[in-house]
């Protein structure tokens, strides 16, 4: 019997015989097909509350898995596997290694908030995918995502200067992420800023990339949001049972150190 929808199957679960023969019926190829059955024992009741106690994660319990976050999706247009609703059905049934299986994408999301818009019951979709994202990065599962690495460097540098530095930016991230500076879009980039861009901010942004300006009377400012930060890192990792890495943060950063930028 043809298998309907078959492109709803992860592949590993079906399996064929080249060479089969059944009460003397030739079945090889597609004619033996066989879907494997499905069968979750490892459910993790924390994961729903873990997710939700991370910030963006804390309306979760609100879907109705109407699938308009799905639906309205930037990401999900270009590629099918990417299903924030399906992610939140897994997170609130315990699922956690059918979750695993699309760890390699969830931090793909790029916070368009077109999910947010057309969520009606105000679950915030584009921050459980990044308090899921985020989830996966404090558990090991996955390593830091460029996504993540982005947010380290613009929040290092305005916590450290009070202002924000494009050019800097863009250069850390590249640095951080083993990415070469020239690349053709930047290239690009800096050609039509060269030729449509007044002298004067030219001149502003590579005053601003050399000297790395500073908010004036910004370091008390720095101190508190930095044990703010330390405060919230020491919540996060401890609503995760991560008590490890707790005293790790404390080494890594005390209250009122600077945090450096990049
Ligand atoms: S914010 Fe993320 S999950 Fe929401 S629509 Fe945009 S890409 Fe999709
Ligand atoms: S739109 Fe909101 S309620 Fe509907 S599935 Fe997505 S998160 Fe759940």
């Amino acid at each position: 019997m043809p298998i309907h929808e078959e492109h709803l199957i992860r592949p590993e679960n079906l399996s064929t015989h080249d060479d089969l023969i059944i009460d003397g019926i030739d079945v090889s190829g597609h004619w033996s097909t066989f879907i494997e059955s499905r069968v979750v024992t490892d459910y993790n009741e924390a994961i729903e509350e873990e997710i939700s106690n991370l910030p963006g994660g804390e309306f979760i319990h609100r879907c109705w898995q109407c699938g308009s976050c799905t639906n309205s999706c930037t990401v999900n247009a270009v590629n099918p596997e990417f299903n924030p609703r399906y992610w939140i059905y897994l997170i609130r049934m315990g699922m956690e290694s059918e979750l695993l299986r699309d760890k390699d994408i969830i931090w793909q999301c790029v916070s368009c908030n077109k999910c947010t818009y057309a969520c009606p019951r105000d679950v915030f979709p584009e921050g459980v995918m990044k308090a899921t994202a985020h989830w996966l990065e404090l558990k090991g599962h996955t390593p830091k995502s460029p996504s993540t690495i982005f947010d380290e460097i613009f929040t290092g540098q305005v916590v450290e200067t009070g202002k924000i530095e494009e050019g800097r930016i863009l250069r850390s991230f590249f640095k951080r992420t083993g990415q070469s500076l020239m690349q053709d879009w930047v290239i690009t980039m800096v050609q039509r800023m060269i030729a449509r861009l007044p002298v004067k901010m030219l001149f502003a942004l590579g005053w601003g990339g050399v000297f790395k300006p500073r908010t004036s009377q910004w370091a008390r400012a720095r101190s508190a949001i930095n044990e703010y930060i330390v405060e919230k890192e020491e919540d996060h990792r401890q609503a995760l049972g991560l008590d490890d890495l707790v005293d790790l943060a404390k080494q890594e950063l005390s209250p009122g150190e600077t945090r450096p930028a990049d």
